[in-house]
């Protein structure tokens, strides 16, 4: 599947078709259930840590003391960020959700994320996944390498190298043929 939105719809509509997941809003089951999977492939050691009720304060997995991670009520791995101070923002942004650069999921949402904002760059890009309250250890590579995949950017940059080669060539002409009055 390469779409986000559409990853989303079909397991939100095979959510609906679930009697026992009736309740509660079947986008949000669907969203949970591919982060879970996405988490569970990649910070397992971080899971069965948090997951643990014996864990006891020597062992503590890297990830889990750098990015003070704790499990939500669903069972979701989530990182209370220094924002937490903050009144302003909502419980989302100030404990995002933790994904893995690796993983198809985190490369569907920030693809998403980058259309969202219109083609912004990078930051951008990075922040409103920030906002939208997701949390991507080394983010900003992944989100790079997602935007160098991004054929609208693609064009976009050769376009513009292309004006800036035009007004180079522009501007030494019109140099070399009228020197006075530049
Ligand atoms: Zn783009």
């Amino acid at each position: 599947m390469s779409n986000y939105e559409q990853l989303l719809r079909i397991t939100s509509y095979l959510f609906k078709f679930c009697s026992r997941l009736k309740a509660g809003n079947p986008k949000k089951k669907a969203l949970k259930y591919w982060v879970k999977i996405a988490q569970k492939e990649y910070f397992s050691v971080e899971l069965d840590f948090l997951q643990s009720s014996a864990n006891i304060t020597n062992n503590i997995p890297p990830l889990v003391s750098s990015l003070n991670l704790f499990l939500d009520l669903m069972g979701i791995i989530r990182s209370r960020r220094r924002i937490s101070k903050c009144l302003y923002f909502d419980f989302d942004v100030h404990n995002p959700i933790l994904l893995p650069k690796e993983h198809r999921f985190t490369s569907l949402l920030i693809k998403h994320c980058h259309l969202k904002i219109q083609h912004l760059g990078t930051g951008t890009t990075v922040n409103y996944l920030r906002e939208q309250g997701f949390w991507i250890p080394r983010g900003r590579s992944a989100v790079k390498t997602e935007l160098s995949s991004c054929n609208i950017c693609r064009k976009y940059t050769a376009f513009k190298l292309k004006i800036e080669h035009s007004t180079m060539v522009v501007r030494k002409t019109l140099q070399h043929n009228s020197p006075n009055l530049l």
